[in-house]
């Protein structure tokens, strides 16, 4: 009777109709306390007016900047941060060391020797090994993708030259185009290397055709000779297809890198707690970014942004004096871009501890445009009414129980690792692969205005998390 009545003429009876009759009958207590839900407009609402987020990011950029793990600017922003969640008036404030193997960049070039000399706009990926110091001239061997690297069973062709993989990013709302075609970047100095190739370069994985390169992280294998790997933008990268196609004489490259790898450094997991009372205290709302930036912008959408909305949102919850249940925590992982290793110490130290969810916000500065959860089903009734308080700000739930979300990469990283039930809230990424790990991800090219949207959309589902009468695990593997 009790339910009938909390259903009657509000929007949760549309909601419930449209879940079918298997939710309609979930019991009354798998539903939010109408003050609770009542608290989580006010939050909506005043996340909308509220530019504490609008603050933080060009106070992050404009102060710290770029902060690769285990640089002075990473200490710098790890100092920052604790300031930052000090000032919003987030309890517990500590900053947990990170053991690093930094990965520092060095002079970097490279040229088109024949058949004609050119100069090329290129980038070391992090974690590349130098060249020798007088550098490394062969011949290219160029291949149209990744796959058709992967394909060549007879390495014949690679021995002994340089690989260029003219690996294609397409562009696409929810990233996929990037995740398809990162691959490359990630693996391809191993398939090179494995063909007896010298040095390995990719077309930038990004979706801009400005002539500036995107660097990211690329991997070794054991037994697998280490290579030095580059990007090329993507006017230089077509340019050598041009020539290619061109045939006649054989292209040639030189190339000249110094990094240093295997750097022992120390980074931080920078965290602040907005305290749960009574009985479900000890179980944890997470709510992150990564703290850590490529070093060749000022990591404004990665992941400056992310950082400036999980703090803002978990602050908006304390500023409107709402008490939640459970503890909402706000994670700000060190070290994402090279390996994950704020997401590995975490667990290491957090494992035990209950979590309700884990969400982390690294896509850029995008409005959210959509909801996906990983919980237990029995919960779902409780996400789709979470889903209904997003959809004024224009976000969908378009997959009604898929229950697959993804939660960015190091709750990923967590969820996988715990089973840890997770939120998804997606952004726009249309524009985010433009600058990713770019020179070009730089404040100026942040639009400030819609991070107040994202704030609601982290404010909102990490108090009603905080506060559901259910548990959210065990999520689905
Ligand atoms: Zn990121």
């Amino acid at each position: 009777v009790k339910r009938r009545r909390l259903l009657a003429g509000s929007t949760l009876a549309t909601l419930a109709a449209a879940t079918g009759p298997g939710w309609a009958q979930s019991p009354a207590s798998a539903m939010f306390d109408a003050v609770d839900l009542a608290a989580a407009e006010r939050l909506r609402e005043a996340a909308l007016a509220d530019r504490e987020a609008a603050r933080l990011l060009p106070e992050l950029c404009t102060q710290v900047g770029a902060r690769a793990a285990g640089t002075p600017g990473d200490a710098k922003a790890v100092a920052w941060a604790q300031a930052a969640l000090a000032r919003l008036k987030l309890a517990r404030v500590r900053a947990e060391p990170v053991p690093v193997r930094a990965w520092l960049r060095g002079p970097a070039s490279a040229r088109l020797t024949a058949p004609v000399t050119e100069p090329l706009v290129m980038a070391a990926l992090g974690n590349s090994v130098g060249t020798p110091a007088g550098g490394i001239e062969a011949e290219v061997a160029w291949y149209p993708d990744f796959a058709a690297l992967r394909a060549e069973s007879n390495g014949e062709r690679a021995r002994g030259r340089i690989v260029i993989v003219d690996q294609k990013t397409e562009r696409t709302r929810d990233g996929r185009g990037y995740g398809a075609a990162v691959v490359a970047r990630v693996l391809g100095a191993v398939e090179a290397a494995r063909r007896g190739a010298v040095a390995y370069g990719v077309r930038s994985i990004g979706t801009n055709t400005e002539r500036i390169a995107h660097t990211g992280l690329m991997r070794y294998e054991i037994g697998v000779p280490r290579i030095p790997a580059f990007a090329l933008s993507v006017p230089d990268a077509e340019r050598i297809a041009a020539l290619q196609a061109a045939g006649g004489t054989a292209l040639k490259l030189e190339l000249v890198m110094d990094n240093r790898t295997d750097v022992e450094a120390t980074t931080h997991n920078v965290i602040a707690e907005l305290p749960g009372t009574g009985p479900l205290a000890h179980e944890i709302v997470l709510v992150s970014a990564h703290l850590d930036s490529w070093d060749l912008g000022q990591g404004a959408q990665d992941d400056g942004a992310g950082v400036a909305i999980v703090s803002a949102a978990a602050a908006l919850i304390g500023r409107l004096g709402l008490q939640p249940r459970r503890t909402v925590r706000v994670v700000l992982f060190g070290n994402e871009e090279n390996g994950f290793d704020g997401a590995r110490v975490y667990g290491d130290r957090y494992g035990a501890e209950p979590h309700q969810w884990v969400g982390e916000s690294d896509f850029g500065a995008g409005r959210v445009w959509q909801m996906r959860s990983r919980v237990n089903p029995a919960a779902l009734p409780l996400v789709q009414q979470m889903a209904g308080m997003l959809a004024p700000l224009g976000v969908a739930w378009p997959e009604q129980g898929a229950n697959e979300g993804t939660p960015g990469p190091d709750a990923a990283v967590l969820m996988r690792r715990f089973r840890w039930p997770a939120l998804q809230l997606s952004q726009d990424g249309s524009t985010y692969f433009d600058v990713h790990h770019t020179v070009h991800d730089t404040l100026d090219r942040v639009d400030l205005t819609t991070l107040p949207q994202n704030v609601a959309c982290w404010a909102v589902t990490a108090w009603l998390a905080a506060q559901s009468p259910l548990s959210f695990t065990p999520a689905p593997s």
